[in-house]
């Protein structure tokens, strides 16, 4: 086992999934990072079970592919009464920015697999069996105390320090900062279990106020059920097989069922007041803890490290005013708040007080369904709020726009040449900042000095022109969208994008701007104030 450093650019507490994603992106951009972790297995028990398109992303971002571990693609999520029958129905069937709209994953394969991906990055050391116990900053950096598992104690000095040590985070405890929000009163009995007969293929709540049961499909043969536990009922009975096989006697003749995972949770809905405070940030459950009725915990802890990673990275690389690192918790927690306030909604609608909640409840739900455009809302999941900032790093103000600036880049299959595997448009984009022109050479009309500028900052140009059109003398790195999905779908041709490396619009504009939009950006990263 490597010696613990004294010196490091970036200290990551907590190796859950949202701490190992997090050194996987800071190890891609080439950043010195300690990773440690108290615990020296992965945890076990049963927790997340659905990611959606924009965690499958950040996840391609940090270097895992989808095919790296086993998913299930759902087609659909339902909501069942037993007064109004089907009330509800979200359509997650097709893709999304290159990806599904909704899976069910394994939580410990997909830790496994970031686990075993840091050994790729050189600069990236991690140590089991290391508790944080304490730290201070100062202007110039953080002392983090660590204790290893023979109980001495080591200083690390550190750049900057994460804290992805999940909800009851000691990082976000000395920091002061207050955890907002509520803890529901209830316990929940989580079970994981193989061989069921009849398995479904899509999820579904059956929201009986008497006992909700949320029930989904999982990889490698698994069914999850969740069972709202009565005000009489202990963990311990609970949690003995034989109360868990009349529980699931509905589903099936009980001694088929080969029960893996049990456990029993408290929900909660809290979200730090702030995401960080001078040189210390939170990450996932520290930051952030979500009721799972709508899978957006680690989600939500993954757009965190899309978010963080790059600001980081540019920063320690001199690319960047480290002022820029405040725009973390600018842009993160707006959008962390409207995801909690809708997954408590969601826990109304699945686990309603009594039989009058359940009847009015249910009842206005099935009722809204019969206005077309309140049933998309829910149907097409326009009820998600968007991962767009309103305030934030980009250019919000200025010149035409044709695209949303803070918003997030779409993502489409293309191809370098005729017989070219075709990728998917962020791999082409890289880990960088990239000016992209839709149907035009985003160098066409570039003052040689701003492209001077912008090659010196680490920026790359890409032409990316509609399906079939083929296109001589371009200077830049040109691919053909394959999907249809880009151009002129997204951006109009002509059209001129300036993206971040987590892939959130810049800036935009005609392509005869490109100057005027290079430079902007540009002035943004290296005099941002807040
Ligand atoms: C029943 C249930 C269902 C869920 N379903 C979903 C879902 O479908 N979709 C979804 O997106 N999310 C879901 N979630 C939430 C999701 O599981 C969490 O958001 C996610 O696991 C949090 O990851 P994390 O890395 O932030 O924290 P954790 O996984 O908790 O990792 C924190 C790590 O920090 C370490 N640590 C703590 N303190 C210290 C210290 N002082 N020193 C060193 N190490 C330390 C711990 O050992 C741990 O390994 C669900 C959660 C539950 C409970």
């Amino acid at each position: 086992m490597q010696l613990l450093p004294s010196h490091t650019s970036v200290i990551v507490v907590g190796l859950g999934p949202v701490g190992a994603a997090l050194c996987n992106l800071l190890g891609r951009y080439g950043i010195q990072v300690l990773a440690i972790d108290q615990a020296t297995e992965i945890f076990a028990a049963p927790r997340a079970i659905a990611l959606d398109n924009e965690a499958l992303r950040i996840l391609q971002m940090c270097g895992v592919s989808e095919g790296e571990f086993e998913t299930v693609a759902i087609p659909h999520v339902r909501m069942h009464s037993p007064v109004f029958g089907q009330f509800g129905q979200a359509n997650s069937c097709g893709p999304m920015d290159g990806h599904p709209k909704l899976v069910t994953f394994f939580q410990p394969e997909l830790e496994a697999v970031l686990r075993a991906k840091l050994a790729m990055h050189p600069h990236v050391q991690t140590h089991l069996g290391v508790e944080m116990v304490s730290f201070t900053q100062d202007g110039g950096g953080v002392h983090v105390s660590l204790k290893t598992a023979n109980g001495s104690v080591f200083v690390v000095r550190a750049d900057y320090l994460i804290g992805a040590d999940g909800a009851n985070s000691l990082v976000r405890r000395q920091l002061g900062h207050q955890f907002e929000g509520q803890s529901y009163p209830e316990d929940w009995l989580v079970v994981d279990a193989k061989k069921v007969p009849d398995p479904i293929d899509h999820v579904e709540f059956l929201c009986n106020h008497k006992r909700p049961v949320p029930h989904m499909v999982a990889p490698g043969g698994r069914q999850r059920w969740e069972f709202k536990l009565a005000s009489h009922e202990t963990r311990e009975e609970m949690e003995k097989p034989e109360t868990i096989r009349r529980l699931l006697a509905p589903w099936a003749k009980t001694e088929e069922i080969e029960i893996e995972r049990v456990a029993v949770y408290r929900f909660h809905a809290r979200v730090a007041n702030r995401f960080s405070s001078a040189r210390a940030f939170l990450v996932g459950d520290a930051a952030h803890i979500t009721p799972p009725f709508i899978g957006q915990g680690l989600v939500a802890g993954l757009r965190d490290v899309g978010n963080l990673g790059w600001k980081l990275a540019w920063v320690l690389q001199g690319r960047a005013n480290a002022a820029i690192l405040e725009t973390y918790n600018q842009e993160r927690r707006p959008h962390v708040v409207a995801m909690v306030r809708l997954a408590t909604f969601m826990g109304r609608m699945v686990m309603p007080g009594n039989s009058v909640s359940a009847f009015l409840l249910h009842g206005v739900m099935s009722g809204l369904r019969l206005v077309p455009r309140l049933r998309g809302l829910f149907e097409e999941l326009e009820v998600k709020p968007a991962h767009c900032f309103r305030k934030g790093l980009f250019v919000g103000k200025g010149g035409p726009s044709r695209l949303r600036r803070g918003g997030l880049l779409a993502q489409g299959w293309v191809r370098g040449s005729l017989n070219a595997r075709p990728l998917l448009s962020d791999d082409v984009l890289g880990e960088t900042m990239v000016a992209i022109g839709f149907g035009v050479d985003p160098q066409q009309h570039l003052d040689p000095a701003v492209s001077r500028s912008w090659v010196k900052a680490g920026g790359r140009f890409v032409q990316i022109d509609p399906r079939g059109r083929s296109c001589v003398g371009t200077r830049s790195e040109r691919w053909e969208d394959i999907s249809g999905v880009l151009v002129p779908n997204y951006a109009p041709m002509g059209w001129v994008a300036i993206a971040r490396p987590d892939r959130t619009v810049m800036h935009e504009g005609p392509a005869t701007n490109v100057s005027r939009l290079i430079s902007d950006s540009l002035r943004v990263l290296v005099n941002w104030q807040a």
